[in-house]
């Protein structure tokens, strides 16, 4: 069989932005998926379906050692699969990607290295410290601060010492008050400026600023964990003028706050994104997932003998968008659109909707009153009879098709979220359905139990009114209900609880 290939693959210092477009495509073509720990676990959401392996937790909760990770490489890409290995940041600087690519080529099988943004410069960067700056320091070091063991040419630290220009110290956390009394007793001086980055690009990013005499204890103090970094150099002095201050505070607030994403995968990359943005950390597990209805025959005389097609959700549009016929034949209609996302959606393909005020059937109502008019629904099956009902008692002819139906996604990421419910802090419910498809499936594995107590224990976030209604039905409290239905305002509602 013609092998594989391997492709060699930076994801960035940990914010998903920050991972190159080649990467994402890869990512989305490969078959299977090596990763570290070290990796947010949103840098894989929306791969359902492909091989991830994570060779920094096997079965037995040990790393895998190079070795190993070398041997599955080699197996898959034999297998002919292509194979992203993903690493932290580069994967030449000190990511043993070199290595790797060796022992691939030795076997005859193609490697192709895909650079990412390295946390030896990100990470100070986004804490403010620019590794070089014009009349300061024109320099750049790096080095790691955990040589292995048995390693022919231990690091000349005195030499290190001597050199001017900014050091930067990766792999140092554990070693750090050896690596900084190294300098020192170098020839550095104690009073030069020191800092360390935590987690950089990450929701709890910190910030540590001290000089080499005094930074080993102000980590100490601070609790510092991998991974972090070590810069040391007048360069540290700027951190106070460019850190973003405002963002930070914000980020601070919630960091750590595990927040629950449920709905669609294909939704979830945007939310995630937004979450962090605000400094939580999103746990995206899809509870639903669509699937397509056929339309109906004569959906264009239907739609045809309609004063007004109504849209319920982005996904309804996106799905009539995919038959000619139908689009051409909403281009001459009058258009209404429930919520800004499923406006948006229209006025990407062209299409003007007007939206009622409220997000609801007497919002319709409302819009339509006094029109004596007729109604299709373009939505998904389970839409709100009441929607429908209510019109109609208010003289309103409707028709009603279901575009797709919403089912329970089957997604693994769904069973481990409620395994470990109890880790956490938000649960963000942005649909009934996601409510009852989540509930669902906790009964299905006999964890219901353990959900619910995840769900008292925890704040619950509604997107808006039916949803809040579907959880009292399923006996689950609601916290935080933003007064607009985006999820961008269920986030903003969150921050002001706090
Ligand atoms: N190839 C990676 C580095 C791998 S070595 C890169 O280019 O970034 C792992 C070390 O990188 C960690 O011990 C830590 O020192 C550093 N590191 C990785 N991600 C980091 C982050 N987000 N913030 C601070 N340091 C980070």
């Amino acid at each position: 069989m013609k092998p594989g290939k391997v492709y060699l693959v930076g994801a960035g210092p940990g914010d998903p932005e920050l991972m190159t477009l080649k990467a994402k495509r890869l990512l989305f073509e490969s078959d299977v998926v090596l990763f570290d720990r070290l990796l947010s676990p949103e840098i894989l959401s929306g791969l359902n379906g492909k091989e991830l392996i994570d060779v920094g937790k096997s079965a037995s909760h040990h790393k895998l050692t190079q070795d190993e990770i070398n041997v599955l490489l080699v197996k898959k890409a034999k297998e002919g699969k292509m194979v992203v290995r993903l690493k932290g940041g580069d994967p030449y600087l000190f990511g043993r990607g070199g290595e790797e690519a060796l022992v691939l080529l030795a076997e005859g099988i193609p490697v192709e290295v895909v650079p990412g943004v390295t946390s030896a410069i990100a990470a100070p960067e986004l804490a403010g410290i620019p590794v070089t700056h014009r009349g300061i320091t024109s320099s750049l070091t790096i080095v790691t601060g955990h040589e292995e063991p048995g390693k022919d040419s231990p690091l000349d630290w005195s030499a290190i010492a001597k050199l001017g220009g900014t050091l930067v110290v990766l792999m140092g956390v554990t070693r750090l008050d050896k690596n900084v009394g190294a300098l020192i007793s170098g020839g550095k001086s104690p009073d030069t400026p020191a800092a360390i980055v935590e987690k950089g690009g990450w929701p709890e990013q910190r910030l540590i600023t001290g000089t080499l005499g005094n930074i080993v204890q102000k980590a100490k103090d601070a609790n510092v964990e991998p991974p972090a970094i070590l810069v040391v150099g007048e360069v540290v002095n700027l951190a106070g003028k460019l850190a973003q201050k405002d963002q930070k505070t914000q980020k601070a607030q919630n960091a750590g706050r595990k927040l629950a994403i449920l709905r669609l995968d294909a939704q979830a990359a945007e939310s995630s994104r937004l979450a962090r943005e605000s400094g939580f950390d999103p746990v995206c597990a899809p509870a639903i997932a669509l699937e397509k209805k056929p339309l109906p025959i004569d959906i264009l005389s239907r739609v045809d003998a309609s004063d007004c097609v109504v849209f319920t959700s982005a996904n309804g549009v996106d799905i009539a968008s995919k038959n000619p016929s139908l689009l051409r034949s909403l281009k001459s209609k009058k258009i209404v659109s429930i919520g800004p996302k499923t406006k948006v959606a229209l006025e990407k393909l062209g299409l003007s909707s007007s939206t009622p005020k409220e997000y609801s059937s007497t919002g319709l109502e409302k819009m339509l009153s006094g029109k004596k008019c007729r109604v299709i629904f373009l939505r998904s099956a389970q839409g709100s009879r009441y929607l429908a009902d209510d019109l109609r008692k208010a003289g309103t002819e409707v028709d009603d098709v279901p575009l797709y139906e919403v089912k329970a996604s089957g997604d693994k990421r769904l069973d481990n979220l409620i395994l470990t419910a109890g880790e956490i802090d938000i649960f963000a419910f942005t649909s009934s359905s996601t409510a009852r498809f989540l509930v669902e499936r906790a009964r299905e594995m006999g964890q219901e139990g353990l959900l619910r107590d995840a769900l008292e224990r925890a704040q619950v976030a509604v997107i808006g009114l039916p949803t809040a209604t579907e959880l009292k039905r399923l006996g689950i409290r609601v916290d935080v209900m933003p007064e607009k239905f985006t999820f961008e305002s269920m986030l903003q509602a969150l921050r002001s609880t706090q």
